[in-house]
């Protein structure tokens, strides 16, 4: 009887520890966010900005649990993600009508037209460049899977996860916070180092970063560089309308102040409404997306994911959140490569296989480095490995 309790005891803690795990990528407690303040680069705008999308996608995961409940309603509830895209999609057509057709300069066009490009290219790129998961030697069978649901203790578990591990040749870096070897039990897989699982798309995704509502994706290792591209360009858009609809802007206020002082009759047409409104939606987005971008660019230059500022990752001598700042040249250069007229368009320049990663050797010097690490030391983008060109089957371990 006493036996069947604890039995009963452990499996509801490895429940919720479970849950706690497909939880933490999103729902940062209090504590890890006090912790994230300390020397970080964190202003309120962006906790404010954070804490709007960490709503949403709290709403969001509840909405999904309710509507998932029936499979018919799991095709509406995938169609509700794509609201913030479309909305967003829907701006952008609105300001080309303003902005081309009622503002008409050609002089502004001509940048104005690459600087979409750049900015659209990047946003579908985020969009739409596939998740990349675990390799297929990271997911265990059913049999071992059910072992480790069945460990009477903790450290039964912890010593099933490192035979497992052990079998097949896994160079894991990372740990879960109890000192075992990190595993998720929705995917039914060992995580790589810095890989989560995603709640929101229901899976682990390689160096996880966050979900993010207003691109429908998970921003990881495969659109990283996409996602802190379309946060530049983003802004260098904002900011080039912004400043060339000034001009309008000011007219439109002499108007109206013209209206309110003298009594004059005249009627602003509805083309200077348009470029009234283009002004202060760009200076709004543009001043939002900047706290996020310059954010990004701090991290990018740490090499730390948003997850790992929050909570820093735990090594096997303990936590230590600069444990793969390689330096902020070299951490760039991680992302996007070494050629800058490649680094600032959407192609994939970003090294390593999102599984292997090099380590601070100063900060984590006993720590050894994976025997497969495929991250090369020399400056060539030609040997990037990069997972966009390579199958499933390729992701594996290098020579
Ligand atoms: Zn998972
Ligand atoms: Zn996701």
């Amino acid at each position: 009887m006493n036996n069947r309790s604890s039995s009963s005891t452990v499996l509801t803690n490895l429940h919720q520890e479970n849950e706690n795990l497909v939880l933490e990528p999103l729902l940062p407690s209090n504590q890890d966010i006090e912790q994230s303040t300390n020397g970080l680069l964190e202003s309120e705008e962006q906790r404010d900005f954070q804490s709007v999308c960490f709503t949403y996608i709290s709403r969001l995961r509840n909405l999904r649990s309710l509507m998932t409940a029936r499979p018919s309603r799991q095709c509406c509830y995938d169609s509700l993600k794509w609201i913030p895209v479309i909305f967003i999609l829907a701006l952008v057509t609105w300001s080309y009508y303003a902005y081309v057709v009622q503002m008409c300069i050609l002089i502004y066009l001509c940048i104005y037209h690459p600087l979409l490009i750049l900015f659209l290219w990047s946003y579908y790129r985020t969009m739409f460049q596939p998740t990349v998961g675990p390799p297929k030697e990271f997911y265990i069978s059913d049999i071992e899977g059910q072992q480790i649901k069945s460990a009477q203790t903790i450290d039964e578990r912890r010593a099933i996860l490192v035979r497992i591990s052990r079998q097949a040749n896994l160079s894991l870096l990372t740990r879960h916070f109890d000192g075992s070897i990190r595993y998720c039990f929705v995917c039914q897989c060992i995580k790589p180092d810095r890989a989560h699982h995603c709640s929101i798309c229901e899976k682990c995704v390689l160096r996880y970063d966050h979900h993010c509502p207003w691109t429908n994706s998970c921003v990881s290792y495969g659109n990283y560089k996409f996602f802190v591209l379309f946060l530049c360009w983003a802004w260098i858009f904002c900011t080039y309308v912004a400043a060339t609809s000034l001009e309008y802007f000011i007219q439109f206020w002499k108007i109206v102040s013209n209206i309110e002082k003298n009594g004059d009759n005249t009627v602003p047409s509805s083309g200077k409404f348009h470029l009234f409104f283009v002004f202060f939606v760009s200076i709004m987005f543009g001043i939002s997306i900047s706290s996020l971008f310059f954010y990004h660019l701090y991290l990018t230059g740490k090499n730390r994911t948003t997850i790992e500022s929050f909570r820093a990752p735990i090594f096997e001598s303990g936590p230590q959140k600069e444990g793969f700042n390689l330096g902020w040249k070299r951490n760039f250069q991680e992302i996007f490569g070494t050629k800058f007229f490649k680094a600032i368009i959407p192609i994939p320049t970003t090294r390593g296989d999102g599984v292997h990663y090099q380590v601070n050797s100063i900060l984590l010097g006993g720590l050894q480095q994976p025997t497969t690490n495929p991250i090369r030391s020399n400056d060539n983008d030609n040997n990037i490995i990069s997972p966009f060109i390579r199958s499933d089957a390729d992701i594996l371990p290098f020579e």
